[in-house]
């Protein structure tokens, strides 16, 4: 049976209400008094103090939908988004909590029951496997949670035992811990890193998404390290609610939901995609341009397939709520990271041909899609998209001079690499293929990588190409996938000094394309200037400007403004 993301929130809400819970709203992404916190990032957080005891309410049992951003800090999703298909740096966790009141029986027995009764979502149970806690530094085995989804039914092969890393949780290096217990769905072999590979549980990230974590918190770790026996034991739980729609829409992807798809099709519309997004038909057929007026028309598969529009509807969820909370982007702490998210999207705007401020736009998509949960959008909508506009506005100009060189560095990048990878190939071969082939191959490859077409475009642009057979197109883009271009440290810092782009900007470009940033021939590179400029600095007024600064074209040095805060690199 279908059901919503709104639906499924609804629906978990509900669920724990019928087991006694107060539904509790979401808390700000802004942590209320916790600085250690960079953001929300879990549901838990507006509960810490409850469950550390210093704070009592007239409830023990809660559970909410709760707004949580992971884009920096202890957990950061951040460059997960854009390559896999379930992390997000805005995401809803779903949870459910006891407060010393009910603890691991009944946290296992209503998860199973919500996720597999026919009255609620009727998952079949032969797609779910669990984790338990194996044992390790001194800790005992999860002996109580093996017997517990044993119980439930579910079979002893489908419960595997990992260590602390992964099924251990603990508040701090003190404080309240405890093992922790997980379920995975199975996404199916089509969902497989490698298509069609059948990989067992454990060895295939892609295939087996993690959809509900349970916390058992049992103990209190003491400062010399010793667990003691909570004699009040709580529970914490949290469910990627993207995750189970994922799940419960029969989909592979996050981003192919209800919660995803207004955005990419909005987003695939304020960026002009229809004129610049070219699909191939993975049989080799050559690609053809998507004409204007038709982004309905398109397979909606295919927007999905593009990794900037996936990037852009996740940053303009996390841009939106998080200037809603109250963050505004500034060069340090949780503006920074408002910053980077922001421009990451129009980066990715630009990568689409769009280069006037569109993420305020974006901003009425995620409030027509949200504002049932977070009334609070309603009312900061107009508010989030002028802060959007302004911030697109003052980096628009920053890069204005910049982001073309930079782009034609880094398919420069692309072009060598395959050319390199391809004339060597071809080489090994009986019947070598001519070079000004591979060199038109090679352009049209850097066209197709630096604007972060997924490999399978890539692949079937090859066979189109017709220079190489299937067979060889595989080896191929294997042998392309195991080493990476390299944007020279030299281009780098020549892009930085003379058009004033910014280092860190340069750097997450170069990484969401799949190009190594040679850090250090950038260091290199600026050490030497900075050496040049003082001995020009002796040597008098004669030869005082740097060669890059004679180079210099007439351009808009605002993007130096905010180059170091406390002699650290920020922008
Ligand atoms: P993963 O291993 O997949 O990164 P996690 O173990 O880091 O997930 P938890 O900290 O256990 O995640 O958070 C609880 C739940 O929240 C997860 O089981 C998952 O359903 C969801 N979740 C965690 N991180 C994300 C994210 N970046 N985007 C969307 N959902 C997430
Ligand atoms: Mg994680
Ligand atoms: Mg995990
Ligand atoms: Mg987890």
């Amino acid at each position: 049976q279908y059901r919503s993301g709104s639906d499924i929130r609804e629906t978990f809400l509900r669920f724990f209400e019928t087991k006694g819970h107060r539904r509790v709203h979401s808390s700000s992404l802004v942590p209320a008094n916790d600085p250690t916190l960079l953001f929300t990032n879990a549901g838990m957080n507006q509960f810490k103090d409850v469950f550390l005891g210093l704070e009592h309410r007239d409830y023990s049992r809660a559970t909410t939908s709760q707004k949580c951003v992971r884009a920096g800090g202890k957990h950061n999703d951040l460059e997960n988004v854009g390559f896999t298909r379930r992390h997000h740096t805005f995401f809803e966790m779903l949870g459910n909590f006891s407060f010393g009141d009910y603890f691991k029986p009944d946290a296992i027995a209503y998860a199973w029951e919500f996720i597999t009764s026919a009255s609620w979502l009727c998952i079949p149970t032969d797609k779910l496997y669990v984790t338990i806690f194996k044992g390790e530094n001194g800790v005992p085995r999860d002996e109580e949670a093996y017997n517990l989804w044993l119980a439930q039914g579910v079979p002893a092969e489908r419960i595997h035992e990992y260590g602390s890393k992964d099924n251990f949780w603990q508040m701090g290096d003190t404080g309240p811990c405890g093992p922790c217990s997980e379920i995975f769905y199975d996404m199916g072999i089509e969902a497989a890193e490698t298509p069609g590979v059948d990989k067992p549980f454990g060895q295939d990230d892609a295939r087996y998404v993690e959809i509900w974590n349970l916390v058992f918190m049992q103990f209190d770790r003491d400062a010399q390290g010793t667990l003691h026996l909570l004699p009040k034991p709580s529970i914490d739980t949290g469910a990627g609610l993207e995750r189970m729609a994922a799940v419960l829409q029969g989909v592979h992807s996050n981003f192919e939901t209800d919660l995803f798809t207004p955005l990419i099709k909005r987003a695939a519309e304020l960026c002009g995609i229809r004129n610049t997004y070219f699909v191939g038909d993975g049989q080799g057929a050559a690609p053809r341009a998507i004409p204007p007026g038709e982004v309905e028309k398109i397979n909606l598969a295919h927007l999905i397939q593009n990794a900037s529009l996936r990037i852009i509807s996740d940053h303009a969820r996390a841009a939106t709520f998080l200037i809603s909370d109250g963050v505004l982007p500034a060069n340090e702490g949780r503006g920074y990271v408002l910053r980077k998210i922001l421009r990451r999207g129009i980066r990715h705007g630009r990568l689409l041909g769009q280069d006037k401020p569109f993420m305020r736009d974006m901003v009425y998509v995620v409030r027509d899609e949200m504002e049932g949960a977070f009334p609070e959008l309603v009312e900061s909508a107009d508010r989030v998209a002028r802060v959007i506009e302004a911030e697109e506005r003052q980096f628009g100009r920053v890069i204005e001079a910049g982001s073309q060189q930079l782009d034609t560095a880094l398919s420069e990048a692309a072009y060598g690499h395959f050319f390199r990878v391809a004339s060597q190939y071809s080489q090994n071969q009986p019947a070598p293929r001519p070079n000004a082939a591979i060199e038109a191959l090679a352009r049209q490859y850097a066209g197709f990588f630096t604007r972060r077409q997924e490999k399978l475009g890539t692949a079937s642009e090859l066979a189109w190409a017709g220079l190489f057979d299937p067979k060889a197109v595989r080896d191929l883009v294997q042998l392309l996938d195991s080493s990476k271009p390299v944007l020279s440290g030299t281009t780098a810092f020549h892009l930085y000094e003379t058009f004033g782009l910014p280092l860190d900007f340069m750097m997450d470009a170069a990484r969401d394309q799949g190009i190594h940033f040679d850090l250090e021939g950038f260091e290199q590179a600026r050490a030497e200037e900075q050496a040049r400029a003082r001995a020009s600095w002796k040597g008098g007024a004669k030869s005082s400007a740097s060669p890059a600064f004679r180079e210099l074209p007439k351009t808009d040095f605002e993007g130096y403004m905010h180059l170091r805060v406390d002699g650290a690199e920020v922008l």
